[in-house]
């Protein structure tokens, strides 16, 4: 599609700005940013005053040769651009680009005081090719949708709001804002950062003109931009509509959660028309209230479900409908399923937890080790309470280990009394992992020897100091990248009815990890 002078865009676009800093790699990032994206936002005032000027000269050379629509943007430092530019400085600039390539360029990027500025006089661009632009870096004003809706008064063909999101809840006016001015005239409206990320991915697919995506991470020209392979291929925003499935993980954070990869990749093998999304929430009420209960919603989406991370496991369960029985006994909710009015809380952690054990032995019977007394901990008792195992919870705070050990009708003991008594021993603590305590192991080596079978649960890095030992040891290891992959596997199973491409979600988990810091 193109971006003609009076057509209102039917079809949503990927952005891509063009960051660089030197002319020759400007240019480069022209020509990639024009083969991956359906438009190039030219920054120009990313180039110092010596590349601008061979930047426009040999752009002119190379129009021809472009296929995108082209928007020129040349933004003030205090407005997120990078020069230091006042008003006549950006006017100058704009009266000297040369008729060609005003002739050439969709659009040009007008922040609003300059649009302000002009009022009455003609215009370097015609208004039919201008971008009426308003950033701000502080937050999401509450009057967004009706200061948008204001400057769709102005002349400019098109109606530009991007704020900072500092909380999820921030969206609804960005979308409210799209909802408004889109009756009007075409409208790019967004969240920065990772709050804001719905508003990047869904904005097309809810009437937004189009959404910005860096060509690769480190060239985004705003915080919390994906790149235009992320839009493309991990939320395939461009082929999203309003009909699209939501699902969502919340947490706090979010912004490692390998689960938008994996059920990504899991709804697009399955053909479903969906999106899956990081959702970075700090009040569990609010955000059930204002996005997922039908009933009280502000945000007219096809939610479907949700996973539910640390620290809302426990928050969710009083605004559910049903709570499962496994849920309820586990003490958390890790998974929501959005039917009709209602809403439902599983617990996938246990199945998860058990599947990759149960593929690798009998657990029946079996004299388990479990070491920690948290969340993982309470969802493996609940999975070896059903199979029969005969269990000891191994902890540092008897204050956490006695009712666990009470309610599953477990042993408990202290953590470093484990002296190897077991067929079977699982880490539910988090030693080992990186960022937290990576090359230590909760237990000495010694005490590994009799232990057939090793479960390590922590997944990054795949391969623990505990595995390690209990490998040189002679035991059998299982990580915890299996449990990962069969808990999000058992989500899928919950939300569509279908069952999970799990090789395909394995492998995006995989990529994922080596992506992790
Ligand atoms: P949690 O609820 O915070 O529980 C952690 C447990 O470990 C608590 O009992 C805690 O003791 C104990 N612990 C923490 N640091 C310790 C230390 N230095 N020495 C002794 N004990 C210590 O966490 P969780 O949700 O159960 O998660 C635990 C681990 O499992 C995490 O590392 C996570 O990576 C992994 N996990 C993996 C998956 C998967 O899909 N593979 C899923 C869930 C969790 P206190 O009781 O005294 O606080």
């Amino acid at each position: 599609m193109t971006l003609g002078k009076t057509q209102t865009p039917t079809l949503p676009l990927i952005c891509a700005p063009v960051t660089e800093r030197g002319a020759a790699d400007f240019l480069a990032a022209l020509d990639d940013a024009d083969r991956v994206a359906d438009a190039v936002e030219l920054r120009l005032d990313y180039l110092g005053a010596e590349d601008l000027p061979e930047v426009l000269d040999r752009l002119r050379a190379r129009l021809g040769r472009l296929s995108k629509p082209l928007i020129f943007t040349f933004r003030p430092r205090e407005q997120g651009g990078q020069r230091d530019l006042d008003i006549c400085d950006r006017l100058s600039f704009w009266r000297e680009l040369p008729p060609d390539l005003i002739r050439a360029l969709a659009y040009a990027d007008f922040e609003l005081d300059l649009v302000e500025s002009l009022a009455g006089a003609a215009p370097p661009v015609p208004w039919a090719k201008v971008i009426c632009s308003w950033h701000d870096f502080g937050g999401t004003p509450d009057d967004l949708p009706a200061r948008a809706e204001r400057m769709a008064q102005l002349p400019a063909a098109v109606v530009k709001v991007a704020t900072r999101a500092r909380r999820l809840g921030d969206c609804l006016r960005v979308f409210e804002a799209i909802d408004r001015v889109s009756r009007a005239k075409p409208v790019i409206a967004l969240g920065m950062e990772l709050p804001g990320l719905p508003t990047r991915v869904l904005a097309p697919a809810r009437g937004a003109l189009l959404t910005f995506g860096a060509l690769r991470p480190g060239a985004e020209s705003a915080a919390g931009q994906p790149t235009v392979g992320e839009l493309r291929e991990l939320y395939r925003a461009g082929r999203l509509s309003r009909a699209s499935e939501i699902y969502g993980v919340i947490g706090h954070p979010v912004g490692h959660s390998r689960s938008p990869a994996m059920h990504n990749a899991a709804l697009a093998a399955a053909g479903r028309d969906a999106v899956y999304l990081p959702l970075e929430v700090d009040d569990v009420d609010e955000f059930v209230r204002d996005f997922v209960r039908p009933a009280t919603r502000r945000l007219d989406w096809n939610l479907r479900g949700l996973s539910v991370t640390i620290p809302h496991k426990l928050a969710i369960m009083p605004h559910l409908d049903v709570v499962s029985a496994e849920a309820a006994s586990v003490g958390a909710v890790n998974t929501v399923i959005v039917e009709g009015g209602k809403l439902r809380g599983e617990n996938t952690d246990v199945a998860g937890a058990m599947r990759p054990l149960d593929e690798v032995i009998d657990a029946r019977g079996a004299r388990v080790a479990v070491l920690g007394a948290g969340g993982s901990a309470r969802a493996v008792c609940a999975g070896l309470q059903e199979r029969g195992a005969q269990v000891t919870v191994y902890g540092r705070d008897t204050r956490r280990t006695g009712p666990l050990a009470e309610q599953f009708g477990t042993g408990a003991a202290p953590l470093e009394s484990f002296a190897g008594n077991a067929e079977i021993v699982i880490n539910c603590t988090p030693i080992g992992m990186r960022g937290h305590s990576e090359g230590q192991s909760p237990l000495p080596p010694e005490a590994l020897a009799r232990a057939p079978l090793v479960y390590d649960l922590i997944y990054n890095p795949e391969e623990t100091e505990l595995l390690r030992q209990a490998r040189a040891a002679g035991c059998r290891t299982l990580g915890g990248l299996s449990m990962l992959i069969a808990q999000a596997a058992e989500q899928f199973r919950l939300w569509t009815g279908e069952e999970p491409p799990v090789g395909v979600m394995a492998e995006a988990a995989r990529r994922g990890l080596e992506s992790l810091p």
